[in-house]
């Protein structure tokens, strides 16, 4: 195992009578750029505040740095970066000025950091602006630039692109790649957007119902979103007897009553299409695709 950042054990935290974390444990790996996927209400937001200091968990312990304990872990918190709620901002005043209370507050002695950070994050048009006059996408890298401004070496961010439009999703993967690889820094990322999470992330931590399904790599993951057969028949019953008893299938997953995805033959599908006719079975289609993340997770979480 690599250099670890960040673990926590047998995390538990409820609400009243609602168990919104249950045995939460992950390990987060310097460098990595992990992608947080679950659905609303999953628990994502619950566990990135436990990270962050923001609340306690009611069982579990949480480690950073290899250090326990509430008093080192908060000296060690000012290596994170995050923003999992509205950043704390001054509505009247500027950009520029925002960004030095921050550095103030997180005691960070480099004065320059604030305009690096305003050009790093395409502000510097903006730099004199007070922050209520910031369209939702600007207040968003605001939020990202705050979250940078004590140097961490992890950052934490929940949904960060929310309210972004899509010139400006492609330019956060790309500054959000750029710290990764040019400062090594590590990053725990929510988004529901999964398609752009694909693009960026290295590893992903699936949470479903405050339980954490499956923790993979992004190799990992594209083995298992190797390309399967989808079958269309309105007789697919006899079309999975066929599969398992002509074909020897074992991997595959029926999606509806008249859908099967088939995770064999996909370089020869012409070898199930084949056993199917002989069998007389009328099929609708069948077609070699690619699972994405999405499907992916929707598999997982469907199987629960
Ligand atoms: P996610 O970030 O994945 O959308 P959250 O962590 O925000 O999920 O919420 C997990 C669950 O905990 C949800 O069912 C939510 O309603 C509940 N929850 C979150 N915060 C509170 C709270 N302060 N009081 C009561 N229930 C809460």
């Amino acid at each position: 195992m690599g250099d670890v950042i960040l673990q926590t054990n047998n995390i538990v935290k409820n609400y009243r009578h609602f168990r919104a974390l249950d045995n939460v444990s992950v390990t987060l790996e310097r460098g990595h750029i992990y992608g947080f996927i679950g659905e609303n209400g999953s628990g994502k937001t619950t566990l990135m505040r436990i990270l962050t200091g923001l609340s306690f968990p009611a069982e579990g312990s949480c480690s950073l740095y290899g250090k326990e304990g509430q008093a080192e872990m908060r000296a060690l918190r000012r290596r994170i970066g995050s923003t999992i709620e509205e950043p704390a901002l001054y509505p009247d005043f500027s950009v520029w000025r925002n960004l030095e209370l921050q550095r103030i507050l997180v005691g960070n002695p480099d004065k320059s950091v604030c305009d690096e950070l305003l050009k790093l994050l395409d502000l510097s048009d903006v730099r004199e602006k007070a922050v209520k006059k910031l369209s939702m996408g600007m207040k968003q890298r605001l939020g990202i630039a705050l979250a940078l401004v004590g140097k961490p070496d992890m950052l934490i961010l929940d949904e960060p692109v929310n309210g972004l439009d899509p010139r400006n999703i492609s330019a956060l993967r790309t500054l959000l790649q750029k710290l990764n690889e040019e400062q090594g820094i590590t990053m725990l990322i929510s988004s529901h957007i999964l398609k752009e999470l694909y693009l960026l992330a290295t590893d992903y931590i699936i949470i479903h119902r405050g339980k954490i399904l499956e923790c993979l790599s992004h190799e990992q993951l594209a083995a298992k979103c190797e390309n399967y057969v989808r079958i269309s028949t309105d007789d697919l019953p006899e079309c999975v007897t066929v599969l398992e008893k002509e074909l020897h299938v074992l991997d595959y997953k029926v999606m509806d009553d008249r859908t099967v995805h088939v995770y064999a033959f996909t370089e020869e599908p012409q070898r199930i299409s084949r056993a199917l006719t002989e069998h007389h079975i009328v099929v609708g289609e069948l077609a070699v695709q690619g699972r994405s993340l999405e499907d992916y997770f929707f598999t997982v979480t469907s199987e629960v």
